[in-house]
């Protein structure tokens, strides 16, 4: 047994890249797009060794994209011939001596192939003679001619084929050698037309081709982990609310016993005023008092819950979601510690997520200030989004 062996097709010309360098050889990170393709591949337990299949006119690119790697499981690159098959039949034409059991064979310009996929592949090929990964197509599809629609096309069971695309050796070589001179524009295809069982498993959209410009900057951002389908956002909000006459607190949506009230248009929780600023702060959509002036008696002696759902609201509407809140109450009275917990779950119930995403805090002024006299308590709140 011999096991599987990689063969990396990486001998074309790539005429929508545009530029004087094949795309293959464009820098990503500190190696090339396809010495990123060959790490995955030499790093992978299964896969017994790796053969790129490369122009002639690019023999200077490619040493210096392998010039890094000393792993023996890398062998020497083969010249591709004047078509796609003819490169892939001429690359498993070199391995043959080698005799493996299984080949995958991967396009040089899909980077981002994972283990997880590549061991996919393998796996699948213990029941069918050949597996591709393959993504369900998302998108309606139209068949237009002129700019024009003719009809919609089902999209039910289409798949987009992707790399690396598995066979048994000796079954796929036979294939490219019968069929040279078809012009196919994968492997799976000539499976496909001898009738011979290929299985499907699930692809990545991280396994995305670099065909364009624009594929390629986003392969940039990836590999600086700059995630261009989303950023992170932060909110600050501040509070201060007086005491006046009464039994309780009412803090971070818990009533606190205590010998003083918060005094406010509203229920003055603090705690919750301070984090609906921070949500709506995080989306750059004013404070509170934008959304409920104090002046507007709808809002006389609200519960602040309602505060925070419509900051919620706003926040969901952007897409965004809470990566975690933070808040600080300001005192030197009451004690919150014996409530901390009831005010976190009834927090993190409001805002429907986890316990472990909301921090509470209390600290004293040491006596100094307002709240150092306990004229009233202040609270400040930290909040963390991701917007997709
Ligand atoms: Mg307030």
């Amino acid at each position: 047994m011999a096991g599987c062996y990689a063969l990396i097709v990486a001998a074309g010309r790539g005429q929508r890249f545009g530029g004087e360098m094949p795309k293959q050889y464009a820098p990503l990170g500190d190696s090339t797009i396809l010495g990123k393709c060959i790490s995955t591949f030499i790093a992978h337990p299964d896969i017994g060794g790796v053969r790129c299949v490369i122009n002639k006119d690019d023999v200077n690119l490619y040493d210096a994209t392998v010039k890094s790697f000393s792993e023996p499981k890398l062998l020497p690159p083969v010249f591709g011939g004047e078509t796609r098959q003819q490169s892939v039949l001429g690359g498993l034409e070199s391995i043959s001596s080698l005799s493996p059991d299984t080949v995958l064979i991967h396009d040089g310009a899909r980077p981002f192939v994972s283990d997880e996929l590549i061991s996919d592949v393998i796996s699948a090929l213990e029941n069918a003679s050949g597996a591709i990964p393959g993504l369900a197509v998302v998108d309606t599809l139209k068949e237009c001619f002129d700019d024009t629609i003719k009809k919609t096309v089902s999209r039910n069971n289409l798949f987009r084929a992707q790399t690396p695309q598995g066979f048994h050796f000796n079954e796929i070589t036979k294939a490219h050698r019968n069929f040279i001179n078809n012009n196919e524009t994968d492997d799976a295809s000539l499976f496909e037309e001898l009738g011979i069982k290929v299985s499907v498993v699930n692809g990545s959209e991280e396994n995305f081709k670099i065909t364009t410009q624009d594929d390629y900057i986003r392969a940039q951002n990836k590999f600086a982990g700059n995630d261009v389908r989303g950023e992170t956002r932060t909110g600050f909000g501040f509070d201060v609310h007086r005491f006046g006459a009464g039994s309780a607190l009412r803090l971070c949506g818990i009533d606190v016993p205590f010998n003083k009230a918060a005094i406010g248009h509203s229920d003055a929780d603090v705690g919750l005023h301070a984090l609906t600023d921070a949500l709506l702060g995080a989306i750059g959509e004013g404070d509170i008092g934008t959304h409920f002036p104090p002046s507007d008696q709808r809002w006389k002696g609200s519960n602040s819950e309602v505060f925070v759902l419509r900051a919620l609201e706003l926040i969901t509407e952007k897409n965004a979601k809470i990566t975690n809140i933070d808040i600080t109450l300001v005192c030197e009275a009451p004690k919150i510690g014996p409530y901390r917990d009831q005010m976190r779950a009834r927090v993190a119930s409001i805002l429907g997520i986890d316990v472990s995403r909301v921090s509470i805090k209390a600290t004293t002024t040491e006596g100094l200030g307002a709240t150092g006299r306990g004229e009233g308590i202040a609270a400040q709140a930290v909040v963390c989004l991701f917007m997709a």
